[in-house]
């Protein structure tokens, strides 16, 4: 801004105001050839001469004065007869109206010696000269309007002195306002970016930074993202930990069992090959369940939505289960009164059935039997696995549906599944919109449920 002030106030000051003059010079004697034959004309002129300190004189063809407006002394020089018609000429050669500019050196007294002589100085007069031809009603009109556009050199030392003084005054003002905007708006930014770095190290504790309002939201928004990026690596790095603690004791026991099998003969028993081959079970469901979770939970495995019969897939199920010999005698009954359809995913629904019903076999306790209850309501069927077992802890309740995790912290490895089977049937279940839950009781057993809608 101080840039523009001084090249346009003092660099190009005189070229500034001389665009200026010529224009507005310009404007007014066009204005007065327009109006000349006007009744008020004469004000008009006065008005002129007034406003831009200009002589304006009016004659007619014979160059008798009509009007003429002066102001301060403006009309000192008479117009000569060789410039009358020299202008005339060349406006009518311009298609009535000539604008020129001129120069002209002027003596003044530049300074008064001690015996009261005086020095003479000189300087250059530029001056704009218009001349405008009017026709009107059969009479002609001259109208000449000149004008010195040299601006008054006091002013304009006036201007620069007090250019000078705001120069001054705005660079100390930008000097103070620039430290403190760079306090007030750049510091917090530098400390919330030097936070920033340490996002993911819970050593360093996220201070608030104090700022405007702007920065007190970042900063907290900062340190929300801090906590919630902590949790998440602190859950990454206790599912790797747990995952390969679970990878590497079925490996191990392999190992081990093979190489015992192979330097001992005797050991070459069914009973050791079976511990191999459980071993390996359990680790390809471990792998499975891990690689179904992942599907589900990157979101972009989409339903293959199908009209099946619940009440068939079920007893298949049963059937399926009662055959194997892992169920170790568990007696699994389902109860139901008709066959109900619905409109699901038939392979994830059936994972879900399967993952429930095998935790419910695993957990059956003493009793021994395993319920899968099916009920109509409405337009939803309501599908119930209970087992009379241990129970689940009402603390324990919310967890068991997180993978992998446990209430407490020390992992143990699951004996019977891989630990991911409820979180694969939440996931299946949440794609589904299905409602599910699970009440237990220490002692007394678990019901698992879930409710999908009835395909009429
Ligand atoms: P896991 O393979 O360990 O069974 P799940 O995700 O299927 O993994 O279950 C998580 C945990 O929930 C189990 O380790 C167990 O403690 C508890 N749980 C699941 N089903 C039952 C049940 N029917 N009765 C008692 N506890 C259960």
């Amino acid at each position: 801004m101080l840039i523009v002030l001084w090249l346009s106030e003092v660099v190009f000051l005189n070229d500034i105001y001389k665009l200026i003059k010529t224009n507005s010079i310009t404007n007014a004697g066009n204005d007065i050839v327009e109006e000349i034959d006007r009744k008020h004309i004469d004000k008009m002129i006065q008005k002129v001469a007034r406003d831009n300190g200009a002589c304006v004189t009016v004659t007619d063809d014979f160059g008798n004065i009509l009007y003429k407006g002066d102001f301060n002394n403006s009309c000192a020089t008479q117009l000569s007869l060789s410039e009358f018609t020299t202008r005339i000429n060349k406006a009518l050669e311009n298609r009535n109206t000539y604008v020129d500019k001129t120069q002209r050196e002027e003596h003044f007294v530049s300074e008064i010696l001690p015996n009261f002589d005086v020095k003479m100085g000189t300087r250059i007069i530029n001056e704009i000269k218009y001349t405008g031809i009017s026709m009107k009603d059969n009479q002609t009109y001259f109208v000449f309007v000149d004008a010195v556009i040299t601006p008054l050199s006091e002013t304009v030392d006036v201007i620069r002195k007090v250019i000078f003084f705001v120069t001054l005054i705005m660079s100390v003002l930008a000097v103070i306002i620039g430290v403190f905007l760079s306090k007030f708006i750049t510091k917090p930014i530098i400390q919330i970016h030097e936070q920033s770095k340490h996002l993911l190290n819970p050593d360093v504790k996220q201070e608030t930074v104090k700022g405007y309002k702007e920065v007190n939201e970042l900063s907290k928004t900062l340190q929300e993202t801090s906590i919630e990026l902590q949790k998440v690596e602190t859950l990454r790095n206790e599912l790797i930990a747990n995952i390969s603690h679970d990878l590497r004791t079925p490996l191990t026991m392999m190992g081990g069992y093979a190489e015992m099998m192979g330097d001992l003969p005797n050991e070459n028993n069914p009973e050791n090959l079976k511990i191999i081959l459980d071993e390996t079970r359990h680790l390809t469901r471990l792998v499975n369940d891990v690689l179904d979770l992942s599907k589900m939970k990157s979101g972009n495995q989409a339903l293959n939505l199908v009209s099946f019969s619940i009440t068939e897939l079920i007893e298949q199920l049963c059937h399926r289960l009662n055959a194997m010999k892992t169920v170790h005698g568990v007696k699994i009954e389902f109860i139901h009164s008709e066959d109900i359809h619905v409109e699901a995913d038939e392979m994830k629904i059936s994972q879900v059935l399967y993952n429930l019903i095998s935790n419910a076999i695993n957990y059956s306790g003493e009793s021994k039997v395993v319920e899968i209850k099916q009920t109509r309501m409405n337009n939803e069927v309501l599908i119930e696995v209970i087992d009379h077992g241990p129970g689940i802890e009402e603390e324990a309740l919310s967890t068991i549906w997180e993978r992998y995790y446990r209430s407490n912290n020390n992992h143990v490895r699951s004996s019977i599944g891989s630990g991911l089977g409820l979180s694969i049937v939440r996931e299946a279940l949440i794609a589904h919109q299905a409602n599910y839950g699970v009440h237990s009781t220490v002692g007394v057993g678990s019901t698992f449920y879930f409710s999908l809608k009835v395909n009429q």
